[in-house]
């Protein structure tokens, strides 16, 4: 079982349930796809055994041989190649690595190099299990690939793994849920909560990936969130209430549930909810 958890925004507490959950069932290994900015390893006390970079190709012009035909900028949708008077410029990280160019190529001026965007982290957390992360170099415009790459790696050495997603519904979003089997998706009950979260609704929807709905930091019931979700058929598993405490351990660095027995309890509820016994997606 592959467990995706995704939020509409950052803040929400993705983290929180993630870290959390896989404190409590310490059999699935926790991966970090926030590759923007990632937490994880944070509340995991994570002591990393090995760093893997992660690289993509980037076109290289011949001079000698390019008739500056100009017929790789035209193809390239995304910009990378500006044909000038005397040399083709080359934008390397704005290139998608699609091979493109090269084939549109008349003169086969086109090859391609290789440049470092990135690293996957394999670690330990500090409670003995297993713990991936990567982080993407600053500067950078997409860490999708360093997504691809750690969903793929991970999923190759565990059957079971829980998935810190990206925020939101921006492709990195997608890249990290996309070969899920089941996801949770994280919110509040504010207007802004339920605002973003109908689009990963809509997301999870459209990619079929079925899920069930966490509220956190519930305080009281926001009635067009509870409808919402009523009117979908979308289960509710847990309400973690919102206290001032655990604010406050999230703020050190904590994992609630070692410290907090009522978090705790919240938190086996929602596992205890969760159909991981089930392996794919198909079985759900
Ligand atoms: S398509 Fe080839 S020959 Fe034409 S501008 Fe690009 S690199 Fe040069
Ligand atoms: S490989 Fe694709 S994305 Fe990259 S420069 Fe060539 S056409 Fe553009």
């Amino acid at each position: 079982m592959k467990l995706a958890i995704l939020s509409g925004k950052g803040g929400t507490g993705k983290t929180t349930v993630s870290t959390n959950i896989a404190y409590l069932l310490k059999t699935f290994p926790l991966v970090d796809t926030d590759v923007e900015e990632p937490n994880g390893h944070i509340f995991m006390k994570a002591v990393s055994s090995e760093d893997r970079p992660v690289k993509k190709a980037f076109p290289v012009v011949d001079e000698n041989t390019c008739t500056l035909c100009g017929k790789c900028g035209d193809f390239c949708r995304f910009n990378t190649l500006l044909p000038a008077k005397n040399n083709v410029i080359v934008y390397k990280e704005m290139c998608h690595d699609c091979g493109g160019c090269e084939i549109v190529c008349p003169t086969n001026s086109i090859s391609y190099s290789e440049r470092e965007i990135g690293k996957i982290t394999e670690a330990k957390t500090y409670f003995d299990s297993d713990f991936y992360y990567g982080t993407m170099n600053v500067g950078e415009l997409s860490g999708v690939r360093i997504i691809e790459n750690l969903v793929e790696e991970v999923s190759s050495k565990h059957e079971n793994i829980i998935i810190d997603c990206p925020p939101g519904t921006s492709c990195a979003t997608v890249a990290a849920v996309e070969n899920a089997d089941r996801a949770l998706l994280v919110t509040e009950a504010t207007p802004f909560g339920l605002s973003d979260m109908k689009m990963v609704v809509d997301m999870l929807e459209e990619m079929k990936i079925p899920f069930d709905v966490v509220i956190n930091k519930y305080d009281e019931a926001y009635e067009e969130l509870e409808n919402y979700l009523e009117e979908k058929s979308i289960n509710i598993i847990g309400r973690i209430p919102f206290k001032k405490e655990y604010a406050m351990m999230y703020s050190e660095g904590k994992v609630i549930s070692e410290f907090s027995e009522d978090f705790k309890k919240e938190v086996e509820k929602i596992i205890t909810s969760l159909p991981l016994g089930r392996g794919s997606r198909n079985d759900s």
